[in-house]
């Protein structure tokens, strides 16, 4: 029996959840919500629930892991068992130790790093539910959460995939878009400088739609960037108003 493909884009271009191509899912971020931690951020992306923790810097137990000049940053990515419809197995897999490590080297390029010899800091983020685009949704509301913790960076980094479906470059691919789609281009950037911090891709894109995908990709983050601050001012200024334009993204102070 032949298998027919399901279509993702209709004849008037609007995806299954009425989006064009170049929309991207709701997304809701909300900075410290946590009270333990030293800094937090929640955020809801489509079907994604994510909540991101950090500690520290603080002193490095492990004295062979030490830096003399810098910090360490530790960024430990993990699935709740019931993130997703079938439930996955606990503990960390190969996957999630590979977004752990692609994000902590995102991480560590924006961090001001050098003001904390010897240290780590740890960015703990938990995928409660997902449902793709979980690694920009975690790096997104991870740069927020640094921010809330009062650890200095260059600058927030926002984060979003642009990928094709049916042969067209769409941005924010859903869970189904994500599964048959032909190719997924996350993008990490810092959007204050233009930066990129990350990218991967999953499939294959010609050199004009890895062009068209990434520049739909680095827009959004420029919307996200404001989600971003918008967050942050909820939490440190009054509402509506938002931190001065001279004033770092990640400097800010309670
Ligand atoms: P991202 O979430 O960053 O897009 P992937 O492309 O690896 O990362 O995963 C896409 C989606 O596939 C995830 O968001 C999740 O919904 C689903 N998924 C990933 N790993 C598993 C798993 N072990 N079991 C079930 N679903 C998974």
């Amino acid at each position: 029996m032949k298998l027919v493909k399901e279509k993702l884009i209709d004849g008037d271009g609007k995806r299954r959840d009425g989006r064009t191509f170049d929309m991207l899912r709701p997304i809701k971020i909300d900075a410290g919500p946590l009270k333990n931690a030293d800094g937090s951020a929640y955020i809801e992306w489509g079907n994604n629930k994510i909540m991101v923790g950090v500690y520290g810097p603080r002193e490095l137990q492990q004295k062979h892991l030490q830096e003399p000049d810098r910090a360490i940053v530790q960024v430990q990515y993990t699935m709740a068992s019931f993130s997703v419809e079938d439930r996955k197995k606990p503990g960390q897999g190969r996957r999630e130790n590979e977004i752990s490590k692609i994000l902590s080297e995102a991480l560590e390029g924006v961090i001001i790093s050098d003001q904390y010899p010897r240290t780590a800091i740890n960015v703990f983020i938990e995928v409660l539910e997902a449902g793709a685009g979980t690694r920009c949704a975690g790096l997104t509301a991870a740069s927020v959460a640094l921010a809330d913790a009062g650890i200095p960076m260059r600058g927030l980094v926002a984060s979003c995939a642009a990928g094709k479906i049916d042969g067209q470059v769409v941005l924010d691919l859903d869970k189904l878009e994500d599964n048959i789609g032909d190719a997924d281009l996350p993008v990490g950037i810092i959007p204050t400088t233009g930066e990129i911090v990350l990218l991967q891709m999953d499939g294959h894109l010609s050199d004009l739609e890895f062009e068209k995908a990434f520049g739909l990709a680095r827009d959004a983050c420029m919307k996200i960037h404001e989600l971003q601050r918008e967050a942050l001012s909820r939490k440190y200024f009054n509402e509506g108003e938002s931190p001065k334009e001279d004033e770092p993204d990640g400097e800010v102070t309670s």
